[in-house]
C-alpha cells in the first residue's frame, strides 16, 4: 500500500478531485522518467518505495511509476 499523500502538491490523495489527481499523476509520471531534467526544482520522492527518484535506475523507475499508477487507480474504487 502506498502512502496517500501526493508526490507532487504533498496532499492527500483522497483529497483530490479526479481532475487534480489526474493532473497530479500526469505530472509525476513526467518528472520520475526526467528526474534529472527536473531534479534541480525540485527533489522528488517515490511514493512507491520512498527513495529519490534520482537514486532509482530506468528500471526501478518504470516498475515504481507502473506501481504507483495501479495504486492510485486502486483508490478510486
Ligand atoms: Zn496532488
Ligand atoms: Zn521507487
Amino acid at each position: 500500500m502506498i502512502t496517500t499523500a501526493c508526490p507532487i502538491c504533498n496532499e492527500d490523495l483522497r483529497n483530490h478531485h479526479k481532475e487534480k489527481r489526474e493532473k497530479c499523476l500526469w505530472r509525476f509520471t513526467r518528472e520520475a522518467r526526467n528526474p534529472v531534467v527536473y531534479a534541480s526544482r525540485s527533489k522528488l520522492i517515490c511514493p512507491t518505495c520512498g527513495e529519490e527518484m534520482l537514486d532509482h535506475n530506468s528500471n526501478q523507475t518504470q516498475e515504481c511509476v507502473n506501481q504507483y499508477i495501479l495504486d492510485v487507480e486502486d483508490l478510486e474504487s
